[in-house]
């Protein structure tokens, strides 16, 4: 098959198109041939290398797929099925797994992460569990574009933030694929959204998925927006996962018994919180990673049934990974980057 890999960490130009042995399924895997592949930040810092996280080498990343079943050995997900890709995969017989918290198994793997070749390639293999049939009227693409993104933001605002009707939230960078998921899934879930977007184009998007106020946050102070908006009370769920650059701000948003979730420190990893702001207003803060499969199902039949809609930025050829990997490094992004295979 052809796929993009990586044979040393580095920038946009180690990824080479070229040819790669086909991925060969075990007893209670399918193989799947991938017409959809979705960017993630994951595969930026995998490419780029991380300390501590070995990858085998040559690597193909790839997260979110979406294809059709070439070979899987039951008869509810026959050859041409179309599908979507569960991104998270567990061993489904340890107490974690068998508890519904799949992404808390200690086996627990990220598809095109680490041990696990992706969907930058022609063919990918993935347990059956992972197979989510796809209604006619999903086209790949979109498909792609949905799973991991809205996994994450479901398990950050549905079970950990225990987001209620009427709850004040406020995300950050709604341009990037959680945000545009977690503004969807909040105001769906009856919240008023405040979100923070870095140019005048994302500030309307931002407002067309549904936020009340969009704070530009290269140019206004974040948290004292927040506070001005909301009558000097804060927001009760901050959805965080740029890290270094917005920490604080995001701390002093909270309102009294505020929860603050974060997945991710896509500007650094380090950040300061005031003790005594913590325990006077009662703060919880915490950390999300992925979700479960039977979240991502709680997530799907609203995607299906069209209330809720991964925002495509822009597709591109398998070829020209690169160069979808160069737009996503660069923030230039609103909604998620696709590669078409
Ligand atoms: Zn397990």
């Amino acid at each position: 098959m052809k796929a993009i890999r990586f044979h040393e960490h580095g920038g946009p130009e180690v990824l080479r198109y070229e040819d790669a042995a086909d991925p060969q399924p075990a007893p209670g895997e399918a193989l799947v041939r991938v017409r959809a592949c979705a960017l993630n930040h994951l595969d930026l810092w995998e490419r780029s290398g991380l300390p501590q996280v070995p990858i085998p080498m040559p690597h193909i990343s790839g997260s979110d797929v979406a294809g059709e079943v070439i070979s899987s050995g039951v008869a509810e997900v026959p050859p041409g099925r179309r599908v979507m890709l569960q991104p998270g995969i567990s061993c489904g017989r340890c107490v974690e797994c068998l508890s519904g918290r799949d992404n808390e198994c200690p086996g627990y793997q990220v598809l095109g992460y680490r041990d696990h070749a992706g969907g930058y390639a022609e063919l990918v293999k993935v347990p059956l569990q992972n197979l989510i049939p796809l209604p006619d009227h999903i086209d790949f693409v979109s498909a792609a574009a949905f799973p991991l993104t809205f996994l994450t933001a479901w398990h950050m605002l549905m079970v950990r933030a225990q987001l209620e009707r009427g709850d004040d939230v406020l995300v950050l960078a709604a341009g990037s694929g959680v945000g545009q998921a977690a503004v969807q899934i909040a105001v769906l879930h009856g919240a008023r959204v405040f979100a923070t977007a870095g140019s005048a184009g994302k500030v309307e998007q931002a407002r067309s998925l549904g936020a009340s106020h969009v704070i530009q946050h290269y140019e206004q102070d974040v948290a004292g927006e927040i506070m001005r908006l909301t009558n000097r009370r804060g927001v009760d769920i901050v959805i965080e996962h740029v890290g270094e650059a917005t920490w604080a701000g995001s701390v002093r948003s909270l309102a009294r018994g505020g929860r603050l979730v974060t997945c991710g420190a896509t500007t650094g990893p380090h950040g300061t919180l005031n003790l005594n702001a913590l325990f006077s207003k009662r703060l919880t803060i915490m950390g999300s990673y992925m979700g479960t499969k039977g979240n991502l199902l709680q997530a799907v039949p609203l995607f299906f049934s069209g209330r809720m809609k991964p925002v495509i930025d822009r597709t591109f050829p398998l070829a020209d990974a690169a160069a979808a990997q160069r737009r996503l490094g660069e923030s230039e992004q609103f909604g998620k980057i696709v590669l078409e295979v």
